[in-house]
């Protein structure tokens, strides 16, 4: 069995969404004698993390109602290093992909270090194909999983169809195929989202 780490690192300097300074965690680091504590300042949206329905829906769902149930199973990797701009519908068509599947987006974004305002997004119609299929869940690799859509219509349509989001998934080591994936947010109460450590296993059903 082999465990893959997909989780992007949180430190200071990291790559944050749009590279606002204010999105940038902070670690304040005391040592009194020979204790050390870190206090950390934290955007709940930094690095690999999932979103809940609060994000984007007035008097959405907040975090703790996403079952830890559905970030705990197969998925299955999709290679769309090939795609430019986003992510639609004609995309996905190929893959077979099925109800119930949690289906992790590998573009080119995995292979970037630093911010790109042109990151590959899922567009509306892809949403919209993921949600008609019945998917659990998806995941990408850019911080956002669309970019400044005006209503933000792809977070919209995922969220009304329960399906859950994970931004920030750095999948370049990742060959296309199924995984069984931990996804393991913290557990925040109430608020719009959460980091999470993601980790795929190959050869575990
Ligand atoms: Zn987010």
């Amino acid at each position: 069995m082999k465990m893959y780490d997909v989780t992007g690192a949180i430190n200071e300097g990291m790559t944050v969404y749009k590279n606002k300074p204010e999105k940038q965690p902070k670690l304040n680091t005391i040592t009194n004698g020979y204790v050390t504590e870190t206090r950390l300042d934290l955007d709940v949206h930094t690095g690999t993390h999932i979103d809940a329905p609060l994000h984007m829906v007035t008097d959405g769902d907040t975090f703790e109602t996403i079952p830890l149930d559905n970030l705990v199973g197969q998925c299955k990797v999709l290679d769309l290093t090939e795609v430019e701009n986003s992510v639609s519908k004609v995309d996905l068509e190929g893959f077979h992909i099925q109800k119930g599947d949690f289906v992790l987006l590998k573009t080119k974004n995995s292979f970037e270090e630093t911010f790109n305002f042109d990151f590959i997004f899922l567009a509306q119609d892809g949403a919209e194909y993921l949600s008609e299929l019945g998917i659990r869940g998806v995941g990408i690799d850019s911080l956002g999983i669309e970019r400044s859509q005006e209503g933000h219509p792809t977070h919209k349509t995922l969220f009304a169809n329960n399906i859950i989001i994970i931004e920030g998934l750095r999948l370049k080591e990742i060959e296309q195929g199924q995984y069984f994936m931990v996804a393991a947010p913290l557990k925040l109460m109430g608020t719009d989202a959460s980091p999470a450590r993601v980790l795929l296993f190959e050869g575990l059903r």
